[in-house]
């Protein structure tokens, strides 16, 4: 079993002021979360430097995945380490990811830049229910939709400044190995869990 924030920002991203260093430094003293998906808003350059720095360090690995601004709302792509062709719409994006076997995620889908009900209309294969920047009732709405919706959920901070890492963390069934995860992600092989509790599905 592997934890991971599926979800943190770096300051690649315009509104985020974690720099990859101390994500890198964190992550390896943390004492049980050892895997991170770099997640910034419509770049992909944060997590090249994040991997950079990450391979002077053993026993943490770093998933590639984007957030994409959509039409819609917001999409997390992990998997991949390069951006979807534009138009950015909810289909282009999912479409761009399948062909690549990576992972798409309805991130935060009842906050502002969400998807909201329209999630039901795509293909995504999970969804966020427990982000970390969020309140409880607006995470049981995500909870509710992937029960809905028959999906995996899982956990990400959203991390955009430092205190707000590792909130909140995801459980999987796989080891420290991206392809791995992603497959056992998919599967529902998952637990989420904040800080000082967890949460069963
Ligand atoms: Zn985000």
């Amino acid at each position: 079993m592997i934890r991971i924030d599926l979800h943190v920002h770096t300051t690649y991203s315009s509104d985020a002021s974690i720099h990859p260093k101390t994500i890198v430094e964190q992550l390896y003293a943390h004492p049980f979360i050892k895997a991170v998906a770099i997640t910034d808003h419509n770049v992909v350059e944060g997590y090249y430097k994040v991997r950079e720095l990450a391979s002077a360090y053993q026993d943490i690995l770093i998933i590639p995945g984007v957030e994409v601004t959509t039409v819609n709302g917001d999409l997390v792509i992990l998997g991949v380490a390069e951006l979807p062709p534009k138009p950015w719409t909810v289909e282009n994006v999912i479409d761009f990811a399948r062909e690549r076997e990576a992972l798409t995620i309805a991130a935060h889908p009842y906050r502002a830049y969400g998807l909201g009900d329209l999630t039901k209309n795509y293909d995504v294969d999970v969804i966020e229910v427990l982000n970390g920047a969020l309140a409880s009732h607006v995470n049981k709405l995500a909870e509710n939709l992937a029960k809905e919706m028959g999906l995996p959920g899982v956990a990400g901070s959203d991390a955009h400044h430092v205190d707000e890492l590792w909130t909140v963390y995801t459980e999987v069934q796989a080891s420290s190995d991206v392809d791995e995860i992603l497959k056992a992600i998919k599967k529902g092989m998952v637990r989420v869990a904040s800080i000082g509790k967890s949460i069963h599905f």
